[in-house]
């Protein structure tokens, strides 16, 4: 049986209850992630939790594709975005101005204005259509924008806890399935009690010990667990297609002024150089197809 608790994944559900969950410790993956950019601390704290959330709602996905999490801010915080694909592959950007304060909360961040939106879009890799929800970005934690997102969106009661600090971000996600009874009820106040009071997960050597020490009067089945990861999707054909649509005009104005293009990943901020010859050739053969 594994007992380390990095960078895993466990599924649970309640034996007599219809309430089940998942736990999550992002450990490499996370710090990964915030080294690919200056991302100031809290900042850095932010995007540990949103990318727990993620992966704990990723993790439920019933087709081979991505989940992708957009904060859209219109303060200190411009765009949050956090994508976990089926196979739990995470990355994560953010765009940002001015400082941070190492324990600043989303909505400081994100600000009062009415155009802040969480933004969650569901894309199957095989081209089938893609699903959007939108909602106006509310609750002052991460946690709680996602639990206002859940209740608007699913007909499942869902509670998350997230922590990240120390190179670490873990993250619980409790859920009640519809239709349940009173007894079900009962375990869901419960468990979410028990959460609220003692979150000694986040300090928990392995899943089954936090699982076993939260929920102790309950019969707890785990399952197996998942290994997350950070891995970026970018590649040279994907900059080559962004630059078709950007368009000849454009890049042979960069080409004028540099010599060379050069892109930047956004997400892992690999850098993808062309010649000229090899950017004039993405212009020169049939269209594109859709790069995914
Ligand atoms: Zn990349």
């Amino acid at each position: 049986m594994e007992t380390a608790f990095e960078d895993q994944l466990t599924r649970f559900v309640f034996e007599r209850a219809a309430v089940r969950g998942a736990v999550v410790s992002l450990d490499t993956a996370y710090r990964d992630i915030v080294a690919c950019h200056p991302y100031p601390r809290g900042l850095q704290r932010l995007m540990g939790e949103t990318l727990a959330a993620v992966c704990l709602l990723a993790n439920a996905l019933k087709f081979d594709g991505s989940l992708v999490l957009q904060f859209h801010g219109a303060a200190t915080l411009r765009l949050l975005v956090v994508e976990c694909s089926s196979n739990l592959e995470l990355r994560a950007t953010a765009q940002w101005q001015g400082e941070v304060a190492d324990d600043a909360r989303l909505a400081d961040l994100a600000g009062e204005d009415r155009t802040s939106r969480m933004v969650l879009t569901l894309d199957p890799k095989d081209g089938g259509p893609l699903y959007q929800g939108v909602v106006a970005l509310q609750g002052e934690s991460v946690a709680a924008s996602f639990e206002h997102y859940l209740a608007k969106s699913e007909q499942i009661d869902s509670r998350l806890w997230l922590r990240a600090s120390d190179g670490r971000a873990r993250g619980v996600l409790l859920q009640r399935m519809p239709a349940s009874t009173e007894a079900d009820a009962a375990t869901w106040r419960r468990a979410s009690a028990a959460m609220d009071r003692a979150p000694s997960v986040f300090d928990a050597a392995d899943a089954h010990s936090a699982l076993t020490a939260l929920f102790s009067a309950d019969d707890v089945r785990a399952f197996r667990p998942r290994h997350p990861r950070f891995a970026c999707s970018c590649s040279r054909a994907r900059v080559a297609a962004a630059l078709r649509l950007l368009g000849s005009a454009e890049v042979e104005s960069i080409l004028a002024e540099r010599g060379t293009v050069g892109v930047d990943c956004e997400f892992c901020n690999r850098r993808y150089e062309f010649s000229a010859a090899e950017a004039r050739e993405i212009f020169s053969g049939p269209a594109a197809a859709v790069v995914h």
